[in-house]
């Protein structure tokens, strides 16, 4: 018989706690979450937050002990036929089961969740006034008040975009990539829409937005160059990582509260990005069309 108090929360009562926030019914279409690995009845002791479950964030969640890792994104997106331990992704799954690990993931149902992943991200920026950039469309499951991808808000005060970068460079979690800007750098940013992650399908949402700048993650030349073209918003393109990693914290609060366990948020940075370097001169650009 125990003498240590209350039986630890099960897997299951933790991923029913996740899915009252998150609810999987909120997940995009194409994506993949709930339960990856895990046997429902086993003990949660400590749980890990993580933004990607690879073998760095699974050995620093072995190492914490812990029972649960919830990660962000997806770690079989889409179908296998084989979780040998000769590939990359089954080598992960055979590491959780060895060690009695359960793997639950939250992605798009929690980019779309109020609060959610881009609320913890403009909370770095101070913004207020916040409202989705692309709401939840109505009549899907996750319609309702405040709830969708992506967040538009007020700065506490204006800045140039010049100014705006070097701030969010060091707001978001430190990584090799920084933070590199697109547009005039004397504009001067009020209002800012930020999303979590790869933002490039939302840039036309941003201009109808009429917002001043736009921070997201994985953007690309002609998009972008298009975007600028046609008057879009100054746009700025941080590490993937580092604009989903402060959701964790939120994560592992809301999960302390709720279940009573401790948690582990990861800083170990998964951006593949590891080198960077700025040209010695300053390169020639391109005057910032009036
Ligand atoms: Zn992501």
């Amino acid at each position: 018989m125990s003498t240590t108090g209350p039986q630890p929360p099960t897997v299951a009562d933790v991923v029913a706690v996740l899915e009252r926030r998150y609810p999987p019914t909120w997940a995009e279409q194409w994506d993949r979450v709930g339960l990856v690995v895990g046997d429902p009845a086993t003990p949660v002791r400590r749980i890990a937050c993580v933004v990607d479950c690879v073998p760095e964030t699974v050995a620093e969640a072995r190492a914490a002990r812990a029972d649960l890792i919830v990660a962000h994104h997806p770690l079989l997106l889409r179908g296998v036929s084989s979780v040998a331990a000769t590939t990359y992704k089954g080598r992960i799954v055979h590491d959780l089961i060895r060690h009695d690990m359960a793997l639950h993931v939250a992605h798009t149902n929690a980019d779309v969740a109020e609060p959610g992943v881009s609320d913890a991200l403009a909370a770095r920026f101070g913004l207020t006034g916040l409202r989705p950039l692309h709401p939840a469309a109505p009549g899907s499951p996750a319609a309702g008040a405040g709830r969708g991808i992506g967040r538009i808000g007020r700065l506490p005060q204006p800045m140039t975009l010049a100014e705006l970068t070097a701030h969010a460079a060091t707001v978001l979690p430190p990584t090799a990539w920084g933070v590199r800007s697109a547009g005039d750098p004397d504009r001067v940013i009020r209002t800012l829409a930020v999303s979590g992650g790869a933002g490039d399908s939302f840039l036309a949402e941003a201009t109808a937005a009429g917002v001043d700048a736009f921070l997201t993650a994985d953007l690309r030349h002609h998009p972008a160059s298009e975007h600028l073209a046609a008057g879009g918003p100054a746009l700025l393109d941080a590490a993937h990582w580092a604009t989903e990693r402060p959701w964790l914290d939120d994560l592992a609060g809301y999960l302390r509260d709720t279940v009573g366990v401790e948690t582990l948020v990861s800083d170990l940075d998964t951006d593949p990005w590891t080198v960077h370097a700025t040209a010695p001169a300053p390169p020639v650009t391109r005057s910032p069309e009036k």
